[in-house]
């Protein structure tokens, strides 16, 4: 890996390095018959430049008891060794910036120190100046009246610029804590919003403007299905796909979550109830029409359909109440046939 506890992981293999670990990997990914994206890649990259001890053993382990590497394992091997755990990342930043404000009050305490020793020196200079008669104690007291005002000078300079450097060590900090914000919001697979995310985002506009929001749930129909005939890798690229339906729906309007496996959901804002349900019909019906084809092969897969259960804010409703309505509602859609959208 990158060698070092660095957040994103930093790294500093040379282009030749980088191309032998790509050649070795991407046997690897085939292999194993994970998909080729970005998660996948970042640990097998890393399991062969074999600077991620814990992930390799990890990893051999598995293979020398034959257990299976999915999408799902790569997924949580990279949480788990390329970024590394998040709250101990978390811990790690705010230590840093403790250490900052600490290092800053330390500065500020040392400058203040010097500038009273100077203001103390210079009180004295005075007195003496007022009672001075001859040239040479004059410029004695300019002397020290220099040499103070030299002092106060660099415990200025000094001071302005530990402050810079602090500055920009807390900008550093900042921008990496909204990083790891960032990323734990996301779904590794789908890149939508994760299940966390999403109950948050839909608890905020549930209590500032519930009425603004109505919310879809969809379950891929027959989804073990895919899984058993075509593989979890394909089952895997269904899931993506159906993801970037609702990204492409949603666009920067609406809000598309994973929900949990094969489930995902979607708040829609300020539409009508016609409105709403038009939306989630058009994604439905995209997804039925689009004869997805096995990787590498014409052969299609079959129609993939999904079916989805809405539910409109109604005065007094909770998150969950209105989550509750959304399912029951895609209990209704299954049991009438799937690939339909239900209301509740
Ligand atoms: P139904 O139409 O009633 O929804 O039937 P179903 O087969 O889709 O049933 P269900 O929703 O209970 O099954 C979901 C399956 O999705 C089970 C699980 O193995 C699979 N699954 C969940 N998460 C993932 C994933 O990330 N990748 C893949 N490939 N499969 C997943
Ligand atoms: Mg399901
Ligand atoms: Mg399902």
């Amino acid at each position: 890996m990158s060698g070092n506890k660095s957040f994103p992981p930093v790294y500093t293999e040379l282009a030749q390095e980088a191309s032998e670990n790509l050649r070795q990997a991407l046997p690897l990914i085939n292999k194993y018959k994970t998909p080729v994206n970005p998660v996948n890649y970042a640990v097998w990259y890393e399991y062969v430049s074999g600077k991620n001890q814990a992930l390799r053993d990890e990893i051999d382990q598995r293979l020398s008891c034959n257990a299976p590497i999915t999408s799902q394992i790569t997924q949580a091997l990279f949480e788990k060794y390329v970024l590394f755990d998040m709250p101990e990342r978390l811990e790690n930043a705010n230590n840093g910036i403790k250490l900052v404000v600490d290092n800053t009050i330390n500065n500020l305490n040392k400058a203040e120190s010097t500038t009273s020793e100077c203001a103390a020196e210079l009180n004295d200079t005075q007195s003496i100046l007022n009672e001075c008669s001859d040239i040479d104690t004059l410029k004695t007291i300019v002397n020290s009246i220099l040499a103070n005002t030299q002092t106060l000078t660099n415990s200025s300079n000094d001071l302005k610029l530990e402050l810079e450097q602090s500055s920009i060590e807390m900008a550093r900090l900042k921008a990496e804590l909204e990083q790891v914000k960032e990323i734990a919001k996301i779904d590794g697979l789908t890149g939508l919003l994760n299940r966390g995310a999403f109950d948050k985002e839909l608890h905020t506009l549930c209590s500032e403007s519930g009425d603004r929001v109505s919310l879809a749930l969809f379950d891929l129909d027959h989804f073990k299905r895919i899984n058993d005939t075509f593989g979890h890798i394909v089952g895997d690229r269904v899931i993506q796909f159906f993801a970037s339906l609702l990204k492409k729906y949603s666009a920067n309007e609406h809000i598309a979550a994973r929900y949990g496996g094969e489930e995902m959901v979607l708040i829609l804002i300020d539409l009508t109830q016609q409105q709403a349900i038009e939306l989630v019909d058009s994604i439905r019906s995209d997804l039925a029409n689009s004869n997805l084809k096995q990787k590498n092969s014409d052969k299609s897969i079959g129609q993939i359909t999904v079916s989805a259960g809405l539910s409109f804010f109604q005065l007094g409703d909770t998150p969950s109440s209105l989550i509750d309505r959304a399912d029951r509602a895609l209990y209704k859609a299954k049991q009438k046939g799937r690939n339909q959208i239900k209301i509740n």
